[in-house]
């Protein structure tokens, strides 16, 4: 894994390669962006830069040391991969079963960080998805990020960073990723012998939501031949729970991209954009928390309607 790895994301790389060249870690990052630009690969590579033990001069990790190889399979001891995984890991829990990061999961992060590294460097942390923080999980969060333990670095990953505290906001580098040039999604796709998705438009730049949109055949079309259609956005979700939440998401997030677009494009003022987009993400958090995507999917069709968002 390297910076080349990371499409379309320049300014993020520039940015962190000049973090990597001052020598001056900032505790706190914030990576923010849309789902499936690049931000985890970047967070990796970018920790595997600061453990290398022969950077080039650019910064770029050598790939062939043992933090390099070890952080790549996510096996390095000073290093943590935090997501709904871990935690179902950690409680010997399903995966399917975790929706939010619980206040033990964090106290148990703060635990692990407080150690010694193992392998003599810095210590690092990745909080995925960091919109599933409950209430007291941030504030666990926020009590470690006023005074981080020694040589250890936090690297928040948010598409929904609107959702997050105002005081971990603060305390944050934020380093923002930006959609993906069409054309590098459709190149990645078609790499991957992916030839035509349906509507590509949707996928706001990203990579990871392409190729999600690549397996279906039937709901994109629901969006782009009429996207506020909240009966029909409805009446397209899955009967069974666990399918439905995830096509739930997968429309939040196609309301909340072309509200941005909507907004860059200067269709709807940057008012009505922030409350849409407040109020959609805080649906879709509630919608991970346990509430009926059916009903989480037709309010937030209502509120981006609301909002200015039209065929
Ligand atoms: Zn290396």
């Amino acid at each position: 894994m390297n910076f080349g790895e990371i499409l379309g994301q320049d300014k993020a790389v520039r940015n962190l390669r000049a973090i990597l060249a001052s020598e001056k870690m900032p505790s706190v990052f914030l990576f923010s962006g849309p789902d499936g630009v690049g931000k985890k690969l970047a967070a990796k590579i970018f920790i595997q830069a600061v453990l290398c033990l022969a950077p080039d001069q650019n910064q770029s990790p050598c790939e062939a040391c043992p933090h390099c190889l070890a952080v790549q399979k996510e096996i390095h001891p000073d290093f943590k991969m935090v997501d709904l995984a871990y935690q179902a890991n950690l409680r010997d829990e399903e995966l399917s079963k975790q929706r939010t990061l619980r206040v033990d999961t964090i106290r148990h992060l703060r635990s692990e960080m407080s150690m010694e590294p193992m392998m003599g460097g810095w210590k690092a942390a990745v909080i995925v998805d960091a919109e599933n923080l409950e209430i007291e999980s941030s504030n666990a969060l926020l009590k470690i990020l006023e005074e981080p333990p020694r040589k250890t670095f936090w690297i928040l990953l948010s598409s929904q960073d609107q959702a997050l505290p105002k005081t971990i906001l603060s305390r944050a580098l934020k380093i923002p990723f930006a959609p993906i040039p069409k054309k590098l999604v459709a190149k990645a796709l078609a790499e991957r012998g992916i030839k035509s998705v349906p509507a590509l438009e949707l996928c706001a730049g990203s990579i990871g939501k392409a190729l999600e949109f690549s397996k279906r055949e039937n709901w994109p079309g629901v969006l782009t031949e009429n996207p506020l259609s909240a009966v029909q956005a409805c009446e397209s979700l899955p009967r069974d729970l666990p399918s439905s939440r995830r096509e739930a998401e997968l429309i939040f997030f196609s309301l909340l991209e072309n509200l941005r677009r909507f907004y860059h494009q200067g269709k709807i003022s940057f008012e009505r954009f922030e409350k849409a987009a407040r109020d959609i993400s805080w649906l879709k958090v509630a919608v991970r928390s346990n509430a009926d995507p059916r009903a989480s999917v037709l309010l937030a069709c209502l509120k981006a309607r609301e909002a200015g968002l039209k065929t």
